[in-house]
């Protein structure tokens, strides 16, 4: 029998990750405390097979099996009968620990539990449970439909075995996983966030305009997008969180979140998401 997926969370990361397991055959339970969420998610899984069937990426002939696979709940319990649960929720430390403890008691025994964390420790993740041996990162990228790599971290105590599974199953979806240790912002953002850091630093210096500034990195450094758009695609407030985490994990200044961010945050500019970041959309 095909392993079921549980996902935590309907958000942009979230309905990507739900979108990538069912189109691989998968049958996916897809959670979010918000019903409005669970339909947003749906809707943006359906607009993006669409966009990959117009590419000629995926059959139309398979679109309705692929929803059908997906199922949507507002509540944890849910994640019975999963054989991996990968959490996606808010990038808030005292809401994973809370899921993760509630997850364990009702998930089954041999079940994996994944987290999609940007940033949190996931021994400290993993100490919540009785399970830390089964407890891993599984660090998808945006757009999850699109991006290829998926970065797998074992903390301190996740076993051999759950870092074979995990590993199998990012194959299973297409994704090249990358297996890497458990350290304040892994290798992805540990050095993604401080480019996006100082991007925001000399917008706020005024060293240059955000159009200036993303033009800059994209023709000279050849980067698909600029810094300050990327940003906006992964959301200024999960940028502030993951900044937060670096600083004080690392304990060292340099992680410092430029003032200018926490004010956009502030602000409720989070980026596409809302509609304005550091570009209009
Ligand atoms: P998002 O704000 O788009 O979605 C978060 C979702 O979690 C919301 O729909 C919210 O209703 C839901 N949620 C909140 N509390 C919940 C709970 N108790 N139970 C179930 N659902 C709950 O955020 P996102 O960008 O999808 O990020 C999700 C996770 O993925 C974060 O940990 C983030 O750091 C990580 N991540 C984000 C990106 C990115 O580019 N945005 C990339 C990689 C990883």
């Amino acid at each position: 029998m095909t392993d079921r997926i549980a996902v935590i969370g309907a958000g942009q990361m979230g309905n990507g990750i739900a979108h990538v397991f069912a189109q691989a055959g998968f049958p996916v339970t897809m959670i979010d405390v918000a019903e409005g969420a669970l339909g947003r998610g749906r809707g943006t899984i359906e607009k993006n097979l669409d966009r990959q069937i117009e590419k000629g990426t995926v059959p139309a002939s398979e679109r309705g099996a692929i929803l059908e696979r997906v199922s949507t709940h507002t509540s944890l319990h849910a994640v019975t009968g999963a054989a991996l649960v990968v959490e996606a929720a808010s990038e808030n430390r005292d809401l994973k620990f809370k899921i993760f403890a509630e997850v364990d008691r009702l998930a089954d025994q041999s079940a994996v539990l994944a987290t999609n964390t940007s940033s949190i420790s996931i021994t400290e993740i993993a100490a919540r449970t009785s399970r830390p041996q089964a407890v891993i990162g599984m660090h998808f990228m945006n757009p999850v439909p699109v991006m290829k790599l998926v970065e797998i971290i074992r903390g301190l105590a996740t076993s051999d075995e759950t870092t074979r599974r995990v590993m199998e199953w990012s194959k299973a979806v297409g994704k090249t996983p990358v297996e890497v240790n458990d350290f304040p912002g892994f290798v992805a953002n540990r050095i993604l966030m401080p480019m996006i850091n100082e991007a925001v630093y000399c917008l706020m210096e005024g060293v240059g305009s955000a159009e200036a500034i993303d033009t800059v990195m994209r023709l000279g450094m050849n980067h698909p997008l600029g810094p300050l758009a990327l940003a906006d695609l992964i959301g200024l407030d999960t940028c502030l969180a993951i900044l937060e985490v670096m600083h004080e994990g690392l304990g060292d200044p340099k992680y410092r979140p430029a003032p200018l961010l926490r004010k956009y945050v502030a602000a409720g500019w989070l980026g596409r998401k809302s509609g304005r970041g550091f570009h209009a959309y």
